[in-house]
């Protein structure tokens, strides 16, 4: 395999670009390195895990590789499907009119269209007709700033009514944000609901339709690396770093340089963007600005524990089904209800049945057999008719920090872009604001991200003198003795 050719190319014409470390080859991670390439810096992604992809990293289920977490597109994602067709990848997008089930008072109904609402028994025709008018209400807000202030619970009640909020919000609420629900605001339904309704089509059964790319997110990392190592980026996978400061430039002291460093290392460049969960950012960033390192321990991260199932039969025709019960997992996710079972999981079915929950749930140190042992009397409960031996094999997948609640006034406690230490900026999941957690608002936040390092640090150093936002130091590269990190061979 060929090596991807970086800063130790002393032939290269970048020999004189701004080198930037992007921190985490997570989704953001490596749409900031694209974004940062493309226009003209140098950059290496430093990744802790063995391979890149975090969140959305591709697992080896045997029989196939699919996403170790559940994906879909939508069809309102535009910053995502722009950067899709940019890699290349329009052609392998695939659309499935998906359907959604709801698992209530011990029976599975159909809730995809106007017509199984109508037909819903737990709710009476002014409830629905309540819930049919609030929702559309609550999708069609414009500016949710507002809803930032409002408790989550109080407004969904007042909205949709007792019953409605009793039956169905108050269950799932419960289910998808735990102890979290009480101190959510109104925004968390509100941008729910936004990035749900905008996937409806046009027309009297407004069916949702969900995309993937074929081969899941695993075929967008391969040609995002591919991309990357064109434009002569780096990527270094299993460099967990411990330190990021800002220091005098070996050159010049009037200029800052950002000092990276791993158990094993120390690097420098001019720039970095960190693309990590904020308590790993908290963990590593060295700055003495108390009052930023309080802002970034503020924001809540709910927890996942996931566990993930290869059937040799079908459950039901729906690719998501809510559990409006006391239950230990969030949902039931049935992935090949959205993609091709013969084309991407070799014949099986792929169900995950995620847990959110707070970070210091108990789970989280149980066994996988404890956690299926504990999951799967509910699962038989919802089907009876799963026997063992249609269980080809099962995985549980845990992680402490997946998704910050947008708690009340979230906005004014969500961590900005650039942070205390000159040259360092942050783009992560905690920025977003008023919106699910997904990888459309993650590519523009990269994207602001990378805008706000650009205006401080200019890509190409020659005649360029640094803002005085920023004492980045223009960079002397072809001498730094930091320079020219070995490069993983992809
Ligand atoms: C269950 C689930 C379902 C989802 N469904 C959807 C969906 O349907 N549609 C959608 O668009 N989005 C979905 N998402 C969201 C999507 O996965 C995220 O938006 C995306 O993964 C966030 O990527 P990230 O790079 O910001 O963070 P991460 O993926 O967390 O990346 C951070 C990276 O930093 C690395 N790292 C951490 N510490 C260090 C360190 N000290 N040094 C070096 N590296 C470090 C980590 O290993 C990781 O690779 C879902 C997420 C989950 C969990």
């Amino acid at each position: 395999m060929e090596r991807i050719s970086i800063a130790n190319d002393k032939t290269s014409t970048a020999h004189d670009a701004s080198r930037i470390a992007v921190i985490g080859g997570g989704f953001t991670g490596m749409v900031c390195a694209l974004r940062l390439l493309q226009a003209g810096y140098r950059v290496t992604v430093l990744e802790s895990q063995p391979s890149l992809g975090g969140l959305t990293a591709s697992q080896n289920f045997g029989p196939f590789f699919w996403d170790r977490f559940y994906h879909c597109i939508l069809t309102s994602d535009q910053a995502l499907l722009g950067l899709l067709a940019e890699l290349g990848l329009s052609d392998q997008l695939c659309w499935t009119a998906t359907e959604v089930g709801f698992f209530s008072h011990g029976r599975l109904y159909p809730m995809t269209s106007p017509r199984d609402l109508l037909r819903f028994p737990h709710l009476s025709p002014i409830d629905k007709l309540r819930l049919g008018l609030a929702t559309l209400y609550a999708a069609h807000i414009r500016n949710g700033d507002r809803l930032e202030e409002i408790p989550l619970e109080a407004w969904t009640r007042r909205l949709f009514g007792a019953r409605v909020y009793r039956e169905m919000w108050e269950p799932l609420f419960r289910c998808k944000l735990g102890e979290m629900r009480h101190q959510a605001s109104a925004a968390f339904l509100w941008g729910t609901l936004r990035r749900l309704y905008s996937t409806r089509e046009k027309g009297p059964e407004k069916q949702e339709k969900l995309g993937y790319v074929h081969g899941g997110y695993g075929a967008v990392f391969a040609r995002l690396q591919q991309r990357v190592a064109e434009l002569g980026g780096c990527i270094r996978t299993g460099v967990s770093i411990r330190s990021v400061r800002s220091v005098p430039s070996d050159f010049d002291p009037a200029y800052s340089q950002v000092a990276i460093s791993s158990a094993e290392e120390a690097m420098r460049f001019d720039g970095a963007v960190l693309t990590l969960p904020n308590r790993a950012v908290s963990a590593c960033l060295e700055t003495g600005n108390a009052a930023y390192m309080e802002r970034l321990a503020e924001p809540r991260y709910l927890g996942l524990i996931c566990c993930v199932l290869l059937l040799r039969r079908r459950l039901s025709p729906f690719y998501v089904t809510n559990i409006t019960e006391q239950c230990p997992f969030t949902g039931i996710i049935e992935m090949t209800n959205l993609i091709d079972r013969q084309r991407e999981t070799a014949g099986f079915h792929l169900v995950y049945l995620p847990r959110y929950t707070m970070s210091d749930d108990p789970l989280f140190n149980a066994s996988d057999a404890d956690v299926w042992g504990y999951f799967s009397p509910q699962l038989r409960r919802i089907h009876p008719d799963l026997k063992d031996e249609h269980i080809e094999a099962q995985f549980v997948f845990r992680e402490r920090a997946v998704q910050p609640v947008p708690t009340l006034g979230y906005s004014r406690i969500a961590p900005p872009v650039a942070t205390p230490v000159p040259g360092v900026y942050l783009a992560n999941t905690a920025q977003i604001l008023n919106n699910t957690l997904n990888n459309n608002v993650m590519t523009m936040l990269a994207q602001a991200a990378c805008e706000q390092l650009m205006r401080d640090i200019p890509p190409v150093v020659a005649g360029i003198a640094p803002t005085a936002a920023t004492t980045s130091f223009p960079a002397l590269h072809a001498a730094l003795p930091h320079e020219g990190v070995p490069c993983l061979p992809i």
